[in-house]
């Protein structure tokens, strides 16, 4: 049992340093055995601090001190205090050198914060607080110096050596070592430091910036993935271009560099002119990856290039304003993946992450704002709410806007800001003054947790041809946040006259040129609008394009939803139409409405699968019946199991009642062979492995055949791995297990693809249960120390396959608690996300509920219980 509660660290107490460092000279001495680390610091006093301080201090973890000298002289003990977590100086003069030299050992670092190793290559993780893991340093990003590193090691083992900037000076030292030396002129906090050590392969390519400069772009791999990085120099490539065209951003370093490895914990890191990537998050090939893995490595990439201006030039004051950066770089992404691509697709992608996970994030334990006001362990707040709804914010903030301010106010923020470290108040204001609109009402979504309700009710006067709306927003209670004051939401809106047509948006009686689609501002608690010169009863479109990340509050009628479905021209709210449609009809047969599944979804189903008018991108995503984490989302005093009953009831009757409709859908999208990455493309192989998935739930023979057909001839890995899903989802017992075998047999030699291959089966509806997981844990190729492998089975089982993991005995809620205490000792960032399915136990039913709680307590039992699971299980069990 933990016996000292971690401490928590409030935004309230931040303070500027006591000293700054503008300069940072290091050099790594790597070895087998360990690494020494010679740090030497330009320090001086911060003329901004408010009192004169009279130690210098600064922040360690699992470091081992071996010495510290002051300008050249070295210190005595008595002169400074090693506290383990702290080094204290005593007694400095206002400026100084101080050189400390440390001891660490990267190979037993399995954490992977800091400096640690991945198969044989030596690698660095340093946000959030992970430089402190290689020297003494005062390990916050409002500490910006100029970095030179100096990296030494044996030439054979690692020939190639990489830290941030450019190479200044390389050599060749006895004992067949050599070393590198690296300037980065760009002052950063430490969290953006990087190393690399290792025998790489370079894959090099150019980019020529607008002001004519000539970029070298390098990629390091591992020689075995030679072919596979080919995809993310064009998408860096695409980047680089869009970050010039929309944003104005020029490239600032004369290389940069990727990194691909696979022992990472998070998807990848921007660290200057270094980005440091899971190696699945950047090799791709069509024969090993996926679509979505492709689509998800054009977007890393785009992430960690654009965090170059939106991160590091412009960086975050403390980690409280993490959202800064991460809010506006997601958002940037996604910009450019629907410019790549199809935007009502990637509009689709972005909503339905925030109303499933996110949204459950802000009403459950560990809800917090977008710029959150307390943490124990920063690494906890890597979240949806700081990435997904931090980019939603943004997002608000360009529709308030239009896109001519919002580069107005983008440009003045990166000019305004450049080479400072700054708050998402900062950020605000810019798009202020550069606006002049007053945003003071807005920044509560900064401040307050917590997903607004909009309850919309309407009414048509036909005498006076008026149509009213009225809206009322509500801000649920969430953990420490209550009386929530009214925040400021663009809400999007049409009106489909009785043809489906866009009836004219007239706020009053003889407003000329009236706007088919109007943003409506809601400020107040109760807003109501009235429409006039409608002729007939329209049907309301609401939140456009998911205009705000809110819950909307409206009695739909079926027949309003097929209308809508069918008619709304707006493509994203005819997706949403028929989730909604969808999720009524699923959940009416929950309600024990022991009735049949209404004819019309079956119809709505089939116009989808025969109108090749129709954009197939979107009839694609249409197909896609709610998921069950979105239904459980959607309920109260959640039944799991009724859930997915019901669900499975609808999916089988559609099915059932399409059968000769997907066989078609099938055969028509066979594909030509080589493989594309158009939005077309794409959409036909989603539309054939959704036609073959429903077609082997229900146990088709044909389609069966049809699958192992695919299974065996598939050209590229997406109709290769759709085929295995939908045979693993089947009952198809023998075909199963050989397709599983095959592509075992095949593919074991590839990290990325064995992934994929753990992921399915963890995820399978059929065989993904409690046992046949722990048997998933004891396959050779099942590695503890890799978080990918980890998330790959466990994280799957427990956060995707939910029909299996929530066993009314409990079992799936034990065997979760037992991985993370057994993780928790090796990588409690990993352990720490893993916990989170049980974290909403009070959302459950019985038995659910409480079987949730007791595993959570037996987490919270573990001796010597990391601060990062302690701080999940904490505030999950508090009353
Ligand atoms: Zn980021």
């Amino acid at each position: 049992m933990r016996t000292n509660q971690p401490r928590t660290i409030y935004l309230s107490e931040y303070r500027v340093p006591a000293f700054l460092v503008d300069h940072v000279d290091l050099r790594f001495e790597l070895f087998e055995q360990g690494a020494r680390v010679h740090s030497t610091l330009d320090v001086r006093r911060n003329p901004d601090y408010p009192e004169r301080a009279e130690h210098l201090e600064l922040d360690g973890d699992s470091l081992r001190l071996e010495a510290v000298s002051l300008n050249g002289v070295t210190l005595e003990a008595d002169h400074y205090q090693d506290q383990g977590d702290k080094l204290v100086v005593l007694s400095v003069p206002d400026q100084f050198q101080l050189t400390v030299v440390t001891w660490i050992e990267p190979q037993n670092n399995t954490r992977l914060e800091g400096l640690y190793k991945s198969s044989g290559m030596f690698c660095t993780q340093c946000e959030a607080e992970g430089f402190r893991c290689i020297t003494f340093f005062p390990d916050r990003p409002d500490v910006m110096a100029r970095f030179r590193t100096r990296i030494e090691a044996d030439k054979s083992s690692y020939p190639v050596l990489l830290s941030n900037g450019n190479d200044i000076e390389r050599g060749e030292l006895a004992d067949g070592r050599h070393f590198v030396t690296w300037e980065d002129p760009f002052p950063k906090p430490c969290y953006l430091f990087a190393l690399v050590a290792g025998d790489l392969l370079l894959k090099q390519d150019t980019f020529t910036t607008c002001s004519g400069r000539e970029i070298d772009l390098r990629i390091y791999v591992e020689p075995r993935n030679a072919t596979k990085c080919e995809h993310a120099m064009d998408s860096l490539q695409r980047s680089m271009r869009w970050d010039e065209t929309v944003y104005g951003r020029e490239y600032d370093l004369d290389i940069f560099m990727i990194v691909a490895v696979d022992d990472f914990n998070m998807g990848a890191m921007e660290n200057k002119g270094l980005n440091i990537f899971n190696s699945s998050c950047v090799l791709a090939s069509p024969e090993t990856a996926t679509d979505a893995s492709f689509q998800r490595i054009e977007a890393i990439v785009a992430h960690e290039y654009f965090h170059n201006w939106s991160g590091n030039r412009v960086t975050c004051r403390d980690w409280f304003q993490l959202s800064l950066k991460e809010g506006f770089t997601v958002f940037r992404d996604a910009g450019f993946s629907a410019d790549m691509g199809s935007p009502i697709v990637k509009r689709i992608e972005d909503a339905t992450l925030m109303r499933t996970a996110q949204f459950a994030e802000d009403a459950g334990p560990m809800s917090h704002p977008v710029r959150p006001s307390s943490y124990m362990e920063i690494s906890n707040f890597y979240t949806l709410t700081i990435y997904e709804k931090g980019a939603e914010v943004v997002r608000m903030i360009h529709t308030l806007l239009g896109p001519d301010l919002f580069r107005k106010g983008s440009d003045l923020y990166f000019e305004r800001h450049d080479g400072q470290a700054v708050t998402t108040d900062d950020f605000v204001r810019a798009m202020e003054d550069a606006s002049g609109r007053d945003l003071s009402q807005f920044r509560l979504w900064y401040e307050q947790a917590g997903t607004p309700v909009l309850t919309v009710r309407d009414e048509f006067d036909a005498e006076a041809g008026i149509y009213r709306l009225s809206i009322e927003q509500s801000i649920p209670d969430t953990a420490g946040q209550t009386d929530k004051k009214p925040q400021h939401i663009p809400f999007a809106l049409g009106l489909l006259g009785p043809d489906g047509e866009a009836v004219p948006l007239r706020l009053s009686e003889n407003e000329a040129d009236a706007p088919l689609e109007r943003v409506l501002e809601l400020t107040e608690a109760r807003h109501s609008f009235e429409f006039h010169g409608v002729q007939t009863q329209p049907v309301p479109s609401l939140l456009r394009e998911f205009s705000a990340p809110v819950r909307v509050d409206y009695p739909w009628t079926r027949e309003q939803l097929l209308f809508l479905m069918s008619h709304d021209s707006d493509g994203f709210n005819r997706w949403d139409a028929g989730q909604q449609l969808a999720v009524d009809v699923i959940r009416s047969l929950m309600d024990g409405e022991n009735g049949a599944v209404d004819e019309r979804l079956v119809d709505a189903y089939r116009v989808l699968l025969n109108d090749p008018a129709l954009d197939q991108a979107l009839v694609a995503k249409m197909l896609l019946l709610p998921s069950e984490a979105y239904l459980i989302e959607l309920s109260n005093d959640v039944d799991v199991q009724a859930i997915h009953e019901a669900r499975t009831r609808v999916l089988d009757h559609l099915a059932n009642a399409l059968r000769d409709d997907l066989l078609a859908c099938f055969h028509r999208n066979a594909g030509s062979g080589d493989y594309q990455l158009t939005p077309e493309a794409i959409a036909g192989r989603s539309l054939r492995n959704t036609a073959l998935a429903w077609l082997l739930h229900i146990g088709d023979q044909e389609a069966c055949t049809l699958a192992q057909q695919q299974f065996d001839v598939a050209g590229n890995m997406t109709d290769r791995l759709g085929a295995l899903r939908a045979l693993v989802n089947s009952r198809f017992v023998a075909e199963r297990e050989a397709a599983l075998e095959t592509f075992y047999q095949c593919w074991e030699a590839d990290p990325q693809v064995v992934e994929q291959w753990f992921s399915v089966q963890a995820g399978s509806q059929q065989s993904g249960t409690l046992e046949a997981i722990k048997a998933l844990l004891q396959h050779p190729a099942f590695d503890w120390k890799n978080p990918n492998k980890v998330r790959s089975v466990i994280g799957v089982f427990a956060g995707q396959n939910l029909a299996q993991f929530h066993q009314p005995d409990g079992s799936g809620y034990r065997f979760l608690a037992d991985q993370v205490c057994r993780l928790d000792d090796s990588n409690p960032q990993i352990a720490a996300r893993l916990v989170s399915p049980l974290t909403r136990w009070k959302k459950f039913a019985q038995p659910y509920c409480s079987a949730m709680k007791e595993a959570l307590e037996t987490v919270r039992a573990k001796d010597g219980l990391s601060k990062d699971v302690y701080e999940v299980v904490h505030k999950s069990l508090r009353p």
